[in-house]
């Protein structure tokens, strides 16, 4: 039996992470609509973008909305057959929604459709005991995981991913990690296992640590130069000033690949010493299904190594001001 009432944090009203965002309540357990299932969390990562959504950088989708788009669930109730049931452990990250039959959809890339919804931002989601999630958008996940080590995966993993492949990093090529937290310390581990030299340029000292014992190529303070030219870079931080130093290490024809969805400004570009060369500037918009799949499926087969900072459903608030401060590197992951 589950229980009538659970815990769940809730946007107040958008504002800094601390003058308190969000407010912890006691309330009714969501309902599985059509198509979805109810599902116990066992964990949920928090994300950059739940900072966004909480301090309003991002506009207000669902007022009050429960942040939380890492979400590692077993599943208690479902209202038809599909491929998930009761019991199993499900995956529940960003990607709620796409219409299937908008030009996007139908092409393949459905992270760009119109009508497309997102977990904590657009519906309710993990910060909270119980959360629901439409059966064709919930992920089957890796064997040989904790619940607390699948959770990164499920956004910063994923789209840490895409990253990487919007970078188009050549076969043993030299890959530039701007900003080492928790998206890229595991995108590096997907591109060291393909055989890409990795330079990580970040500010903190234990994230240089962190990078190093990946056994990446070299660590560089967040905007200095990495030792050779680079065949493609990823910027993680969501800092803007770091476009011009990431686009200038690229050698010609270079890929320059925006990780974050919310980016400060970019300062002015010198044409010729920031573009010129055919360098090129990519963004990176949310997730495929694909995307999804074919990451969780890397990391059943390569064992990745996750850094998690555990805090208690009851700190999620604190959880997101030592984010937004940088005090810990790797993934924040809320436990019930
Ligand atoms: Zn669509
Ligand atoms: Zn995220």
């Amino acid at each position: 039996m589950n229980p009538v009432t659970m815990r769940a944090w809730r946007v107040d009203a958008p504002r800094g992470i601390d003058r308190k965002p969000i407010i912890a309540r006691r309330e009714a357990l969501p309902r599985p609509g059509p198509g979805e299932l109810l599902a116990r969390v066992l964990a949920c990562g928090v994300c950059r973008t739940d900072l966004h959504v909480v301090e309003g950088d991002l506009p207000v989708h669902r007022p009050h909305v429960v942040p939380g788009h890492e979400v590692v669930a077993e599943v208690v109730a479902t209202a038809e057959r599909g491929e998930f049931t009761v019991g199993d452990r499900v995956g529940i990250p960003w990607l709620r929604h796409t219409c299937g039959v908008c030009e996007f959809c139908r092409k393949g890339t459905e992270n760009l459709c119109p009508a497309s919804r997102y977990t904590g931002w657009d519906t309710d989601g993990g910060y909270a005991e119980y959360v629901t999630v439409p059966i064709d958008f919930a992920l089957a996940l890796p064997a040989g995981y904790e619940d607390r080590e699948l959770a990164p995966l499920l956004c910063a993993g994923i789209i840490g991913y895409r990253a990487l492949t919007r970078a188009l990093v050549p076969e043993g090529g030299a890959l530039g990690i701007y900003g080492f937290g928790g998206s890229a310390h595991l995108t590096a581990q997907v591109a060291l296992a393909r055989g890409a030299r990795v330079h990580v340029m970040t500010r903190g000292a234990a994230a240089r640590e962190l990078a190093l014992g990946l056994g990446v190529a070299s660590v560089q303070r967040a905007a200095d130069p990495p030792p050779e030219r680079l065949d493609s870079a990823i910027l993680f931080a969501p800092v803007g000033e770091l476009v011009p130093p990431a686009l200038e290490a690229l050698g010609a024809g270079g890929t320059l690949a925006v990780a974050g969805i919310h980016l400060t400004d970019i300062p002015p570009l010198d044409y010729q010493r920031h573009l010129f060369g055919e360098r090129q500037i990519r963004s990176v918009t949310s997730n495929t299904r694909t995307d999804a799949r074919e990451f969780l499926e890397f990391a059943a087969r390569h064992r990745l190594r996750v850094t998690t900072h555990p805090y208690p459903l009851e700190r999620a608030d604190q959880a997101l001001s030592d984010l937004a401060h940088g005090r810990f590197d790797g993934a924040a992951v809320l436990l019930p």
